[in-house]
């Protein structure tokens, strides 16, 4: 299916749309003897038309991104639907609190009898521009977040899974009120058009770090706000004292780390760097853990594949050219479907092979070995700072706060690799070149709101504001410090 595109000579009115949208409902709203409850009411209202447009619809969206991509059912439901319904439950369920103004009690003497608080406001319109590979749950929860903030939304959902970006279209359109929901389709020059608007107050962007960069450059030119959910090589540490009877349940947790999506997430477990000494038990427990997850991969296994043609073609090349001992699946087809690659684990790789030098996003997982843990960390810092996330499978308390003094990551997990994304109470976002700023929870409504502060100031204390006041006498200062 092609997708149609919005006209791009379209665009700018589209966001002056949004942005007066936006506008409309303030003026709207202040007439009501309580701006705040109304507001509240408007956006619970939105958030679960959000809501229901997606869970209404869900047989059809898994159906699209199996036209798509192959996409597995069963990921499409795991790693997309339930966690987004989660997320925007959980912001209709959090936002009569989080839209309160938050009483601070201030320490600085000279607000001793002052009302302090911070009331987080919303920033207006707001663009959001995502990636391909879990296009509904990193296309719309920024958008849920976004409304529980109260701001209108210009999306530009990914033109690589067409079938996805126009159903979503569809449905939003027509069950979202057009005044809090704009949808703009397209590629590089759309969304080049978007990012160089300047009425945005703010862009929530998801996808690579190339992009992310430009992104940001076009973004400061206006100086419009932006978070950047990026990507990276998200390593495995595996280390000597990890201890040998939780292997296999860690190499399970591992593979679906990587292998999910056909390794296509941004969190993958990329490489694994593991003590020589586990290496020996983990080559002879690897193909059993794959036999056990893929007993047979042909045509109709639930597997996903490459969302195209070049993605599978440049992976496959990789693959071709590692140096490393492939292990797969004892049972894989001759012919799979298109664009699928089945799931490969890599062993005696280098620092130097194919498939060390960037984000794989495919279903490769390669194997280093180190002897020395300091050396291993300095590679780490070295050729792939900065990841979005790290995992450790260590026993030894030490060895892992070491790991994780060392080297600097959007997150960690001690034991397990990629489920943190689905946790509704913790920041998620990268560092630097994985990305700035983060959401999920609270996060969310921190993304999309500006923190005001607020302070009420009493008359009765007007007595004890002589000593700020001109004319300025040599006792004054005294008078300040007292
Ligand atoms: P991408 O950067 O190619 O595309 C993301 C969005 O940017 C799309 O909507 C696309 O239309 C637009 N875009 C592409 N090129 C552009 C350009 N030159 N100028 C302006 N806009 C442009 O990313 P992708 O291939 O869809 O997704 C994969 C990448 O996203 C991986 O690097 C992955 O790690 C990252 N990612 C990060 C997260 C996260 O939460 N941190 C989540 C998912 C994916």
């Amino acid at each position: 299916m092609s997708l149609q595109y919005t006209c791009v000579d379209d665009i700018d009115e589209i966001v002056k749309t949004s942005k007066a949208s936006f506008e409309e409902r303030q003026v709207e709203i202040s007439k009501f003897k309580s701006p705040r409850s109304q507001d509240l009411k408007l956006r619970l209202e939105v958030l679960k038309s959000l809501y229901y447009s997606v869970k209404d619809h869900e047989a059809e969206i898994i159906e699209a991104l199996l036209k798509d991509f192959k996409r597995s059912k069963h990921e499409t439901v795991i790693m997309e639907l339930v966690v987004l319904y989660n997320s925007i439950l959980q912001y209709i369920k959090k936002l009569p609190q989080w839209i309160k103004p938050e009483k601070i009690k201030e320490s600085s003497a000279l607000f001793m009898f002052s009302n302090v608080s911070v009331d987080r406001i919303s920033l207006g319109s707001v663009l959001v521009i995502s990636p391909f590979n879990y296009p509904v749950l990193l296309g719309l929860e920024p958008v849920a977040a976004a409304f529980a903030g109260g701001n209108s939304v210009v999306w530009k959902p990914s033109e690589l899974v067409p079938n996805t970006s126009r159903l979503l279209e569809d449905i939003l359109t027509s069950e979202v009120s057009s005044k809090w929901l704009k949808v703009v389709q397209g590629a590089v020059a759309e969304t080049t058009r978007l990012i160089q608007n300047p009425s945005f107050d703010k862009i929530f962007y998801t996808g690579s770090t190339k992009v992310g960069a430009i992104v940001a450059q076009e973004a400061a030119k206006h100086l419009t706000p932006y978070t950047l959910e990026l990507g990276g090589k998200s390593p495995v540490f595996i280390t000597e004292h990890f201890s040998q009877s939780n292997m296999r349940a860690a190499l399970k947790r591992i593979f679906f780390g990587a292998f999910s999506n056909s390794g296509q997430t941004c969190v993958a477990s990329d490489y694994v760097i593991v003590h020589e000494s586990q290496i020996k038990l983990i080559k002879e427990l690897s193909k059993d853990v794959l036999d056990e997850f893929w007993p047979l991969l042909n045509k109709e296994t639930d597997y996903t594949c490459m969302v195209h043609e070049t993605a599978y073609e440049g992976a496959k090349k990789k693959l071709e050219r590692t140096n490393g001992t492939k292990v797969q699946p004892s049972n894989v087809a001759a012919e799979l479907s298109k664009n699928c690659l089945p799931p490969t684990v890599v062993f005696d790789v280098e620092w130097n092979d194919s498939l060390m030098k960037e984000e794989n996003f495919a279903p490769f997982l390669p194997f280093v070995t180190y002897v020395d843990l300091d050396d291993a960390i300095e590679k780490v810092n070295h050729y792939h700072k900065n990841p979005l996330a790290m995992y450790i499978f260590s026993a030894d308390k030490h060895e892992t706060e070491l790991i994780m003094t060392r080297v600097k990551s959007g997150a960690c997990m001690i034991g397990d690799t990629l489920v943190h994304v689905a946790a509704q109470d913790a920041p998620f976002g990268g560092v630097r070149q994985s990305g700035s700023g983060s959401y999920h929870g609270k996060w969310s409504y921190s993304a999309f709101t500006h923190e005001r502060t607020v302070i009420r100031q009493p008359f009765w204390t007007e007595l004890m504001n002589g000593v700020r006041n001109p004319p300025y006498t040599p006792s004054k200062p005294k008078m300040a410090q007292a």
